[in-house]
């Protein structure tokens, strides 16, 4: 129950009142409502009409509990919602889109939701790398434009199967995607400061080994990994020049784990064979972006884990999480 006592002035009073949820984040009314199929009773969903500042911020002071979805939420704003006591993150990568300290020293609760992210966002990594190897984004743009390359992709594009995989991260995605691999007929290698168990790493098809010998040995590297100080611009000029010629790389984790500078360097003298990127060191993306040009690059808009089976599992634990805290039950995934 989300009853609580109330201080109006004129006395202490029980009063059932409906603990406020802010949703961080511009959708459609078709999403709001789908997220409301989701809310606990005794509970208001507060959504954005537009995407102003000023909005955000009148909302913020009135609201218990933000749901943090694609829009960052900073110590400022924290500052301003004075009466804030829970943040669910509606996914995984909290460490970029959540002043996670700020949130600490406050003694508000922060919690993620892993539902169903790791299957779909691995479902994508996989896509991007057959996409990359296949050509895909030139060979549809080039057939809807009425050329019909039948044999120019012959000689460069590649089969999954056979090929050797580099995971940087192991953790939930990178493991998911390493299981679909397998089955297809790759090897794997990885990048951790966690070693998985022998066993599942039997189980995966991997072999944990140094970066430089990932980089150096895959033909196919796919970024896994938060966003932190030791991961920004990991994948760097150095890195790319420690890659296989005409490699693959994937990025579903975040933009800035690769250095941008660097990246259009590899591609343009033709070292990295081809490329796929979900995220983008800034987003959103404008026209004329530097990775546009290139007719071996495949790009998605950050729609790893947009799917509607994963947005259903997100706003189910997300509001369950939501529950379990104001009933006073552990939640599950609760970073702090
Ligand atoms: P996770 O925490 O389960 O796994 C991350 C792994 O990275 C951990 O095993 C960790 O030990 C490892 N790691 C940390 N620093 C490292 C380093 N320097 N080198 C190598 N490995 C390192 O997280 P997850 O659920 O697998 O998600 C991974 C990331 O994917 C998220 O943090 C998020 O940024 C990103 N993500 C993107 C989308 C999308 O829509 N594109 C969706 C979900 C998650």
């Amino acid at each position: 129950m989300a009853s609580r006592v109330r201080w109006t002035g004129s006395g202490i009073v029980n009063a059932k009142t409906r603990v406020r949820v802010l949703y961080l984040a511009r959708g459609t009314e078709d999403l709001y409502n789908t997220v409301r199929g989701y809310l606990p009773a005794d509970f208001e969903l507060v959504t954005l009409a537009g995407d102003t500042p000023e909005e955000v911020y009148r909302h913020l002071p009135e609201c218990e509990v933000i749901v943090v979805a694609t829009r960052r939420l900073d110590a400022a704003m924290i500052a301003a919602a004075t009466q804030l006591r829970l943040v669910v993150h509606q996914g995984v990568g909290y460490h970029d889109t959540v002043d996670a300290p700020a949130l600490r020293e406050r003694g508000v609760a922060l919690a993620i939701t892993p539902d169903g992210t790791a299957t779909t966002v691995a479902e994508h990594a996989v896509m991007l790398m057959l996409a990359a190897c296949r050509h895909l984004a030139f060979a549809d743009s080039e057939l809807r434009a009425g050329r019909f390359h039948v044999n120019a992709l012959r000689l460069k594009s590649q089969t999954l199967a056979g090929r050797k995989i580099g995971y940087i991260g192991m953790g939930r995605i990178g493991r998911a995607t390493a299981l679909r691999l397998r089955e297809w007929g790759t090897s794997g290698l990885y990048v951790d400061p966690l070693a998985l168990p022998g066993t599942s790493e039997a189980e995966l098809g991997v072999r944990r080994v140094t970066l430089d010998e990932l980089l150096a040995q895959a033909d196919i590297v796919s970024l896994h990994v938060p966003l932190t100080q030791d991961t920004r611009t990991m994948i760097d000029a150095r890195a790319f020049a420690r890659m296989k010629a005409g490699a693959v790389l994937v990025n579903t984790a975040r933009g800035p784990v690769v250095d941008q500078a660097a990246l259009v360097s590899a591609l343009d003298s033709g070292h990295l064979g081809a490329a796929g990127f979900d995220v983008f060191e800034q987003e959103p993306v404008t026209a004329n972006h530097p990775l546009a040009r290139f007719e071996n690059v495949v790009l998605t808009p950050h729609i790893a884990a947009a799917t509607r089976d994963t947005f259903d599992a997100k706003m189910s634990g997300v509001f369950e999480r939501i529950r379990r805290f104001y009933a006073d039950e552990p939640m599950q995934d609760q970073v702090f």
